[in-house]
């Protein structure tokens, strides 16, 4: 069976026109991810009982001549940060190695309620912290396009599943740009929805007032498909919100008459200049298509990174103290209690997860809160007062989703202040919890290049036609 670039509609078309059946679909994902799996290891944990149990079941709705939901039978994949019930979670730590999840995480249940067909864990940066991947204890993902580079983190399993037709969509989270960034270094769509929007419920915790759980997909559409079913309210986590809207419904709305804010703060020197010129090109593509285009100034840019990655720390370092050998983790015997915690801690994580609990604990002793912490939350109110201003006079904001495209596997690897310098785009809207998309603008040196597009609080519908209105007219 041919997967190539296979869309949510198209499995549709083909179960409803009885091209191939759910199992027959299901089995040929599973035989690309255990063809690939070796090379790509874009999977943890693959779950063929479960996939094509649930294929089974599609079937047979099938055959009883029952209408299927929109994602009933479409193979799926989720980064393993996302608990799926029976199966194993590890976030790409070894101090999870071994845990089972004992329940399903909110998005879990819905994709399950929905029909769609879970495939698999992915593979992902430790506990999501990294943008390459490479954090991972069960090893470096690599990214499909050119197997000596990248994919792109923290959700790499999940960016590399769906560009190397492993699956048809998956499901990564979203920090600090780790489901845009893999999009952009993979040519796919990837969509950080609004805080709030979609339920974290189930999802091991990095930094919680920054981390939404989104869609990797082919297309816009596919994005939209997945976050009717994934969003919405849920009364288990009390930062979810009560907002019910059809996602696909405004994609084929005309750009025409909408302002767009170019951000000079984001248009710096040291990038790439062949990824500039296809993000420039892109940009007038959206003019041609009736959009206007204006120069906006975001001035607290510059304090971005800074505010991210001391307010990410601080955050790590407290969500990250539960594992601890007693209430999760392995556990490492030793002489004492004390002995116990330091043994499980120093021998489970990895060196970025350590350096992240290092950072956090600074920044929020005492003596150190005020010059650190604090100054961040009050920069990280300025940061969203810059935005919600702008956004007065333009509909949205456009940047580079990256400074680069994909880079080597070890080319960042050592230097974690140069992998930071990578986040420089993608920080600011989870910053100031604004849903922000990246979508494949074109080529450069031969590879993706994506194109970022930041929304109003819960606009997340205008960035999907943004996107799927430049792919259709490309
Ligand atoms: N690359 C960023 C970091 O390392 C983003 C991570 C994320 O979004 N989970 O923190």
């Amino acid at each position: 069976m041919e997967l190539k670039d296979f869309t949510i509609n198209q499995v549709h078309d083909g179960l409803k026109n009885k091209k191939f059946t759910c199992v027959e679909l299901t089995s040929a994902y599973l035989k690309r991810i255990n063809e690939r799996n070796d090379e790509i290891n874009a999977f943890i944990t693959i779950d063929e009982t479960g996939a094509l149990h649930q294929a089974k079941e599609v079937d047979d709705k099938i055959a009883s001549g029952q209408a299927l939901n929109p994602l009933e039978g479409v193979p799926c994949a989720i980064k393993d940060n996302i608990l799926v019930e029976g199966l194993p979670a590890t976030a790409g730590s070894k101090i999870l190695e071994g845990y089972t999840a004992i329940y399903n995480a909110t998005v879990v249940s819905r994709l399950k309620d929905a029909g769609a067909v879970i495939l698999g864990k992915t593979n992902m940066d430790e506990f999501a912290m990294g943008g390459s991947g490479e954090t991972s204890y069960f090893g470096p993902t690599k990214n499909p396009l050119n197997t000596s580079l990248v994919p792109g983190g923290s959700s790499s399993g999940s960016a590399a599943a769906v560009a190397d037709d492993q699956c048809v969509f998956a499901l990564g989270s979203d920090t600090g740009g780790s489901i845009r960034q893999p999009a952009a270094f993979c040519g796919l769509v990837g969509l950080k929805p609004t805080y709030g929007r979609v339920s974290r419920y189930g999802l091991m915790a990095m930094a919680s007032s920054f981390d939404q759980i989104g869609p990797l997909t082919k297309t816009a559409e596919d994005a939209a498909l997945v976050m009717n079913v994934i969003s919405g309210e849920d009364n288990r986590d009390s930062t979810s919100i009560d907002r019910e809207d059809d996602f696909t419904a405004d994609l084929n709305q005309p750009l025409k008459g909408l302002v767009f804010g170019l951000p000079k703060e984001f248009f710096i020197k040291g990038m790439d200049q062949n990824v500039e010129r296809v993000v420039l090109e892109a940009i007038n593509r959206l003019r041609d298509l009736g959009a206007s285009v204006k120069e906006i100034s975001l001035p607290h840019t510059k304090y971005a990174l800074s505010t991210y990655y001391i307010l990410m720390p601080a955050e790590v370092s407290s969500n990250l103290a539960r594992f601890d050998g007693v209430r999760y983790g392995s556990r490492v015997e030793a002489g004492n209690l004390e002995d116990m915690y330091l043994k499980n801690r120093s021998l489970g994580f990895g060196d970025e997860a350590k350096r992240r609990i290092m950072l956090g604990t600074y920044v929020l002793s005492s003596g150190y809160a005020d010059e650190y912490y604090n100054r961040a939350q009050k920069l990280r109110t300025l940061i969203t007062n810059d935005f919600l201003s702008e956004f007065k006079d333009v509909d949205a904001i456009l940047t580079p989703t990256t400074p680069h495209s994909a880079f080597a596997i070890g080319e960042k690897f050592d230097d974690p202040l140069t992998m930071y310098l990578s986040d420089i785009f993608t920080v600011s809207a989870n910053v100031a919890g604004l849903p922000a998309l990246s979508f494949n603008a074109g080529e450069a040196n031969g590879l993706p290049v994506g194109l970022q597009v930041i929304g109003r609080h819960y606009e997340e519908s205008l960035l999907l036609r943004v996107a799927s209105r430049f792919k259709d007219h490309l």
